[in-house]
């Protein structure tokens, strides 16, 4: 199934403000399915270790304090070109320069609280889902 799954996950921001079943829909509108999902909290040290590539960038501690402020939804998704038609689904990383429709302008706060996270390669689908699941937990 190489190529053919993606690792996302709905951002404290956007679970607070109620858009999590907002955001799924528009995941399955667009032909994802759903492989896993859960509804979890990450701490300061596991968040850190998540988003450990980005450690040497000015955000980082903002990025771990945020991503461990609230409840998360983690998700590995199906769909032909996944990665790819995924990040396209989402928008650019700053929602003011998303494209329109894409779920970051429809949902994200601000460049830091972007309502959703999409793995960019093949090889971090597999190591980010594998982060939050277990192969029993997969569809
Ligand atoms: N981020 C931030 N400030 C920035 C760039 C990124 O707070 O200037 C956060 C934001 O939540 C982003 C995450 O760090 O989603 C990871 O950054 P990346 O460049 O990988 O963006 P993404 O792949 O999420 O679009
Ligand atoms: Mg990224």
């Amino acid at each position: 199934m190489s190529g053919n799954r993606t690792f996302t996950m709905i951002k404290p921001d956007a679970v607070i403000a109620g858009n999590t079943g907002g955001i799924t829909k528009m995941i399955e509108a667009a032909g994802f399915k759903i492989i896993a999902m859960k509804k979890t909290q990450l701490s300061a040290a596991l968040a850190g270790k998540f988003y450990e590539v980005h450690k040497a960038r000015p955000f980082y501690g903002e990025l771990v304090a945020y991503m461990s402020s609230g409840a998360i939804v983690p998700m590995i998704l199906e769909k032909e070109n996944a990665v790819e038609d995924f990040r396209k689904l989402i928008g650019a990383t700053d929602p003011k320069k998303a494209e329109p429709g894409t779920i970051r302008a429809v949902f994200a706060k601000s460049i830091d609280a972007n309502a959703i996270h999409g793995s960019d390669s093949d090889a971090n689908a597999e190591i980010e889902g594998s982060f939050f699941f277990s192969q029993f937990e997969r569809f």
